[in-house]
């Protein structure tokens, strides 16, 4: 299995990096943040946490502490969480933290069957795959502001693929880091804890939001332009979804 992180810079000043898992094939890849700064690093979720250690991370400095942050508890983002000793997330996913089995991360039956290594490295074997428990040192909320010197995190609540969704909006880079309730790709709005009524008023916070560019948990960087479009493209095709009577969108 190829080892190792794919690694991208997508902000010089404050130090962003996008990474990625190189065993996981690239349409199933999922992205994470490291900022680093003078005095402290961050890394906003850890990705399936396959064919990577902690040493792995691609830091200029490698003794300055980590804070690791989780935008929500799904398997394909909490892969290396209990890596870390400092661990922040939003409180109402803070038992799957601690105890992430495969139902409540969603990885049954997300991972049954499907090829998520490259070719040739055969499949995860779900009997085996487990993800280390790693209860929350420290709980995140709307408005909560982690600073790392040269740089700002801002905690934006955003519940709808997940009912602790949260993103990510620093300043110093113009990004925002919204994970999955904003991507290029399908947004899950149907699977256990989801709702499509919060994505869509997540998305409205979003919209409002001072950002150049979304930096996602799946696919392609958006810039501003390509965030706002898509959150209307889902907009658009919710809208056009016939719901029988009686049933609300919550
Ligand atoms: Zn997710
Ligand atoms: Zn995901």
């Amino acid at each position: 299995m190829k080892r190792g992180l794919i690694v991208e810079a997508i902000c010089r000043q404050p130090r962003v990096l996008r990474l990625s898992e190189a065993c996981i094939r690239p349409q199933e890849r999922s992205y994470f943040y490291l900022i680093e700064t003078t005095t402290r690093s961050c890394l906003i979720d850890s990705g399936w946490g396959l064919g990577w250690t902690i040493t792995d991370l691609p830091l200029h400095v490698s003794d300055r502490p980590v804070t690791a942050i989780a935008t929500h508890s799904h398997v394909d983002h909490i892969g290396r969480l209990a890596a870390f000793s400092d661990r922040l997330a939003h409180a109402e996913e803070s038992a799957v933290y601690a105890a992430p089995d495969h139902e409540a991360t969603q990885a049954w039956p997300y991972l049954e069957g499907r090829q998520l290594l490259n070719e040739g490295d055969g499949q995860i074997n779900l009997s085996t795959y487990e993800i280390a428990p790693a209860p929350l040192t420290g709980t995140l909320s709307d408005g909560d502001v982690i600073d790392l010197t040269e740089a700002r995190l801002e905690v934006v609540y955003t519940p709808g693929h997940s009912p602790g969704s949260i993103s990510l909006r620093c300043p110093e880079a113009d990004l925002v880091f919204t994970a999955d309730v904003l991507h290029a790709g399908p947004i899950y709005d149907n699977i256990p804890g989801a709702s499509r009524a919060q994505v869509l008023t997540s998305h409205e916070r979003l919209s409002s939001l001072d950002f150049a560019y979304a930096a996602p948990g799946h696919g392609p960087m958006l810039n501003r332009a390509q965030a706002l479009a898509r959150m209307t493209s889902y907009r658009d095709l919710c809208g056009s979804i016939r719901l029988p009577t009686n049933t609300s969108l919550a």
